[in-house]
């Protein structure tokens, strides 16, 4: 028999992990996690704070993670320099598994979903795109929300961010080899849930809705 509908989604930032992630929780009704808050708010607590990130990362509570300055690209910086530590991703690890893993199913997204958090989920997607859409998204995204940015600026602190998540020796950004690869440079976020459905609904799993 299947067991619960768990979908895995990496990829790198900006590629639209988190918009389809939102979809296909509505879609089956499951819960769904954002794993990069919780990274997000042991880095600005940390900065803030002064703490070591790894002693942050097991006192964090629920109310950490409704703060709207986890938003932001500085937030997104701290998150990739603290998640780099092993402490502080061993420390974090039990919270998502349980999320995984309970009895509904679950949609979680991040970097290492499909390889360490749930090896064993049914579906994984490996959401990407080109450095440069996912940089003239970010741009847009920024300016849409009343900041002032320079789109070089963006690009490069991207690029700097993609590198230290994919060469970090803890759990480094790749994709599982059993992995559904959704490169949406050229896709737009209906585009994209429409592949990742077709992907799902082929592995035998329907949403029970309406
Ligand atoms: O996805 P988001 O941009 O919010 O993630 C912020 C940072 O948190 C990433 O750049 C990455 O360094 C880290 N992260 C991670 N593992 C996850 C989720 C996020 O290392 N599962």
């Amino acid at each position: 028999m299947k067991g619960p509908l768990v979908i895995a989604i990496d990829g790198p930032s900006a590629a639209g992990k988190g918009t389809l992630a939102r979809r296909l929780a509505a879609h089956f009704r499951l819960p769904h996690l954002d794993t990069g808050l919780l990274y997000r708010a042991v880095g600005l607590l940390a900065e803030k704070s002064g703490r070591r990130p790894g002693e942050v990362a097991t006192a964090l509570q629920p109310s950490d993670l409704a703060d709207p300055d986890l938003r932001t690209d500085q937030a997104g910086q701290a998150a990739s320099k603290v998640a780099a530590l092993p402490e502080v991703r061993d420390n974090l690890l039990n919270f998502q598994k349980k999320f995984a893993y309970q009895a509904s199913g679950a949609v979680l997204d991040g970097r290492d979903i499909g390889t360490v958090i749930c090896p064993g989920a049914p579906v994984k997607l490996f959401v990407t795109a080109s450095l440069e859409a996912r940089a003239e998204r970010r741009h847009r995204e920024l300016r849409e929300r009343g900041l002032d940015t320079i789109k070089p600026r963006v690009l490069a602190e991207m690029a700097e961010r993609d590198r230290r998540d994919s060469e970090r020796a803890a759990a480094p950004l790749q994709a599982a080899p059993d992995a559904f690869l959704l490169d949406t440079s050229d896709m737009d976020a209906d585009a994209a849930f429409a592949a990742a459905l077709a992907f799902i609904e082929r592995k035998g799993f329907r949403s029970s809705g309406p």
